[in-house]
Formats: structure tokens, C-alpha cells, sequence
């Protein structure tokens, strides 16, 4: 039985400025099922960002069609639309800019379960659990992001995407920015939130060893479009495109 939480069919994105127009996403379609991670990589400009926006509505589709659990989203607005921000969270590369400079990470992080109406004890509360499920101690609920490092502010970025328990966390470059350690221990949290949390992740990002240890699909994108599209064995071990083998190589 197939159970298929997330669909793209047939996505396309034109961007126009003046009078050219630049094709960024040609008609890529992908399955995310359920409990899974669907990877996407592709050198930078490939799209990649593109289609995570169309996904949670940030950009607006030029063609084709999104189902989150079977339901056509595509055009959702308004309070349909803030539904879907509870089944989908997208964690970004940049982690200090999901925060505001003046306020805590615990202020950022129980925002929006505030806005649900729970109560500032228990938002305390479930901010200083999700805290500990990242592998913060909870008094980094009172510190400024600039009072934390790279890796620290990306694990509450993380625990802000988590607040509202969604189904799916979308991480665009999540550990693009951060030094090679602390990337590795962000991926051991994001492998920890696979297996214990029935998370399922688009990850989009360049790093192989990090696709091949966590995604159970990967999609090769080039200019905009799908090379190929299979499991990480099948592609970092038989690339069928000379694409992905120069992209295989070179960030091997
Ligand atoms: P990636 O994330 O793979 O690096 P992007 O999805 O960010 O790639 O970009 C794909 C292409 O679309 C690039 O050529 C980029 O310059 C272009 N692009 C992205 N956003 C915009 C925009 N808002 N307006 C015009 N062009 C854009
Ligand atoms: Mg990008």
C-alpha cells in the first residue's frame, strides 16, 4: 500500500522581468510517502528553492499541480493555507533570519502556539521540550540569537518548525552554512527526528553523504529540470547522467 503524503505533478516556474522571461522549474514531478525523505540536489541555480517555495506557497505556480494527503493545494489561500503551515514547516539556511534580533529563541519558538491561544505556561513548557528534542538545554529559551552559535540557532530553528507538529519539515540548505561538524551533528538530529518523530522531510541540499544517509528518494535536478530520480544507491552509485556524475565528483 502506498501512502503518499505529499505529491508534485508536472510544477513549472516562469519568472518574468521586463520583457524576458527564465524558465526555473520545467515540469518536475515527485512522491514524498509517508515516514520518508525525499531528497533534491542539483548544482545552485538548478531550481531547488523554487520548488520548496511553490510547495509552501511562498511562490505562486506557473503550472501543475501540489496534493498534500491527497488534497489539490494548489491555489490554497487564506485559512486554508495557514491549515497547511501545520502539516508543513520549512527550516532555511540562514538560521539567525528565522529569528527576530530582539527577541528570545524562546519568544520565536513559542510564537506560534501562542497564536493558537495556549497559554504562556504551557508554551513555556512545550518550548523548553522542544528545546530538549533538538539537544538544546531548555534555558536557551532566554537567549538572543546572537548569543548562540550557528549550529545552536539552527537546532531552534528547528524547534520552531516542530512547535506546531507538522508532518512535514522541508529543510532547504539547513546545514549549508554551518562548518562540517556541527553540519554532521545537525544531520545525527535530523536522522533522531526521522526515526522517533514519523517525520517525513524534503531535504533539499548538496551534500551526497547526507542525501545517501538520510533519503530514501533522491531527484537530480538540472536547469530546472529532472536528470533523474530514484534511490541514493541506484544514483550516487550509478549515475545514469554525465550531470550527476561531475556533481557526484565534485562534492565527493
Ligand atoms: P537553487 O535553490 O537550486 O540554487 P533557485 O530555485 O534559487 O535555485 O533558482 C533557480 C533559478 O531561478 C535561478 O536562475 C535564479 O536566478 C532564478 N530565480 C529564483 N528566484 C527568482 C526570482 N524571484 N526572480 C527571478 N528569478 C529568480
Ligand atoms: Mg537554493
Amino acid at each position: 500500500m502506498t501512502d503518499i503524503i505529499l505529491k508534485a505533478e508536472h510544477l513549472k516556474k516562469v519568472f518574468i522581468s521586463g520583457k524576458k522571461s527564465m524558465t526555473a522549474v520545467d515540469d518536475v514531478s515527485f512522491e514524498l510517502q509517508r515516514g520518508e525523505c525525499l531528497g533534491i540536489v542539483g548544482e545552485s541555480g538548478s531550481g531547488k528553492s523554487t520548488i520548496a517555495k511553490m510547495i509552501t506557497h511562498l511562490e505562486p505556480v506557473t503550472g501543475g499541480q501540489i496534493f498534500l494527503d491527497e488534497k489539490n493545494i494548489t491555489n490554497a489561500k487564506g485559512k486554508e493555507l495557514r491549515d497547511i503551515y501545520q502539516d508543513m514547516q520549512m527550516v532555511f539556511q540562514m538560521p539567525m533570519e528565522s529569528f527576530d534580533p530582539r527577541r528570545t529563541l524562546g519568544d520565536g519558538i513559542g510564537e506560534s502556539l501562542r497564536n493558537m491561544g495556549i497559554s504562556h505556561r504551557e508554551t513555556r513548557e512545550r518550548v523548553e521540550n522542544l528545546l530538549e528534542k533538538c539537544g538544546l538545554e531548555k534555558e536557551f529559551a532566554d537567549r538572543y540569537p546572537h548569543q548562540v552559535s550557528g549550529g545552536q540557532c539552527q537546532r531552534a530553528a528547528i524547534a520552531r518548525a516542530l512547535a506546531v507538529d507538522p508532518e512535514i519539515l522541508i529543510c532547504d540548505e539547513a546545514t549549508s552554512a554551518l562548518d562540517v561538524t556541527v553540519q554532521k551533528q545537525i544531520l545525527e538530529l535530523l536522522i533522531e527526528l526521522k526515526e522517533k518523530e514519523n517525520l517525513s522531510f524534503l531535504l533539499i541540499c548538496h551534500d551526497l553523504a547526507l542525501v545517501q544517509a538520510l533519503c530514501d528518494k533522491v531527484l537530480v535536478l538540472y536547469h530546472g529540470k529532472t536528470v533523474e530520480y530514484g534511490s541514493p544507491d541506484e544514483i550516487i552509485d550509478h549515475p545514469k547522467m554525465d550531470y550527476t556524475k561531475r556533481l557526484i565528483e565534485s562534492v565527493l
